[in-house]
């Protein structure tokens, strides 16, 4: 794959509120958008490859801001089911008995391949074997921030928990710098999971690594309850208090904050990444993004692990959440469409800590996708609401990432697809037979 290229006739949207521009060229040159102009002033296309995108339109690849990618190996296991059951007797068993390195390889490059085909170009990871998943996603051509998980009880990539911290530290130093599309991070499962001490620990190696902090933070009703060792009234107070609610800090859901929550969140420049469509399905609730927004918390959107929405089509996404935010206020102008992208593109990248990323400018990483307006539910097409309201996954024919071409007439080139399916079968042979066998309570069915 090369990373200069020349997109000729397509239509640009260069931000989510701009107007569409028509009969454009977009230059990319090692990587990054170097020109934009009317196709009359295209520079000369011999000498590099061309994508000939009559009829498509251009936007920034959609960002991805939280994810377990290799949760695609549990995808379907256990629906129905109530958070806490859900996790402590299907998820956390699956994983104590099937994730290893081999299975986060290649259940995140199917992650990455299902991502890929629904325009998502950039995702934030945090699963175990994190080396593993960093590696995968480099493979697959994504532009990545992969977060290692810390819990305090014994995890797959980590039996010891005692050895947690500093298992996240030895994957940082074995990822900085490493791939310019690959960012590591840490990610603290959660308040329930994690003690005060370990997140002050977990924070304390973010910061003085230089990278993003993420934490599950306020999903559930009932979180409150299981903090380990609380020391504020609410999972956001508990952080408050423990010093690591700050500008490093990425809180993902934020569902259950009342309003001195939110002005807490405002005052200390951390954000939210927002997951609808697993917040729905677990019914853990709906987030107050539009509260967030008028008071300049940074939000980005994410699909959650597979195993919890169970998609990672970043389109059905979108969709959903802009509807939802209107529902309880009864507010159709609640989240208009254009906000909701921009919370899927740049919006997102700087909440994971990527401020370059997400948009169509001339200096910016080429971060790129071509969609087919010619189907019916995209005729006519008037403006970037119809993104949001009637576009999904399937109408992206072609992604660019940091000017490679990823996927071109739906055909992913960075890797082979048919074999993640042949390695991801006999893993999934085992998820079936662990589940077959296992006295667990299974899931509703009527
Ligand atoms: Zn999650």
């Amino acid at each position: 794959m090369t990373n200069d290229l020349l997109i000729t006739n397509c239509s640009v949207l260069s931000e989510p509120a701009a107007p569409i521009a028509h009969h454009c060229f977009v230059e990319i040159a090692a990587g990054r958008i170097n020109a934009i102009g009317p196709i009359s002033a295209c520079p000369d296309v011999a000498r590099r490859p061309v994508i000939e995108a009559t009829g498509k339109l251009l936007l920034p690849g959609l960002v991805n801001a939280h994810n377990h990618c290799a949760m695609t190996l549990f995808r379907g296991l256990a629906d129905d089911l109530e958070p806490a059951a859900w996790l402590n007797d299907h998820i956390f068993p699956a994983e104590a008995a099937h994730v290893s390195p081999e299975m986060v390889y290649w259940c995140t490059l199917l992650a990455a391949a299902e991502m890929i085909r629904s325009g998502t170009t950039t995702v934030a990871d945090g699963y175990f074997f994190s080396g593993e998943a960093a590696r995968a996603l480099h493979d697959a051509g994504m532009r990545a921030v992969v977060a290692h998980g810390i819990v305090d009880f014994p995890a797959p990539s980590v039996p010891d928990p005692s050895k947690n911290v500093a298992t996240v530290a030895a994957f940082l130093d074995r990822w900085q710098g490493r791939s310019p599309r690959i960012t590591p991070a840490v990610f603290a499962h959660a308040p329930y999971t994690c003690s005060p001490q370990t997140l002050r620990r977990a924070k304390e190696l973010a910061d003085n690594q230089g990278v993003r902090f993420f934490v599950h933070l306020a999903e559930t009703r009932t979180e409150q309850e299981l903090i380990i060792d609380p020391q504020g009234a609410t999972p956001i107070r508990h952080l408050a208090h423990l010093g690591i609610l700050d500008e490093n800090c990425v809180c993902v859901h934020g569902v259950w904050l009342d309003d001195d929550d939110l002005d807490l969140l405002a005052d200390s420049g951390a954000a939210v990444v927002t997951c609808p469509q697993s917040n729905l399905k677990l019914a853990a609730g709906i987030a107050r993004v539009p509260a967030m927004l008028d008071r300049g918390i940074p939000v980005g959107i994410g699909t959650d692990g597979c195993a919890s929405n169970n998609s990672l089509d970043m389109f059905r996404e979108i969709d959903l959440l802009a509807k939802i935010m209107k529902l309880s206020p009864l507010d159709a102008t609640a989240l208009p469409a254009t906000a909701t992208l921009r919370c899927a593109t740049a919006a997102g990248a700087r909440v994971i800590g990527l401020p370059t990323v997400g948009t169509v400018a001339v200096g910016a990483p080429a971060d790129l996708i071509l969609l087919d307006l010619h189907s019916p539910h995209l005729t006519p097409f008037y403006g970037s609401n119809l993104l949001v309201y009637a576009a999904d996954g399937s109408d992206v024919t072609t992604v660019i990432i940091d000017g490679a071409v990823v996927m071109h007439e739906r055909q992913i080139l960075s890797f082979d697809l048919a074999e993640v399916y042949r390695r991801v079968a006999p893993l999934a042979e085992g998820v079936r037979r662990f589940a077959a066998n296992s006295s667990r309570p299974t899931a509703p069915t009527g």
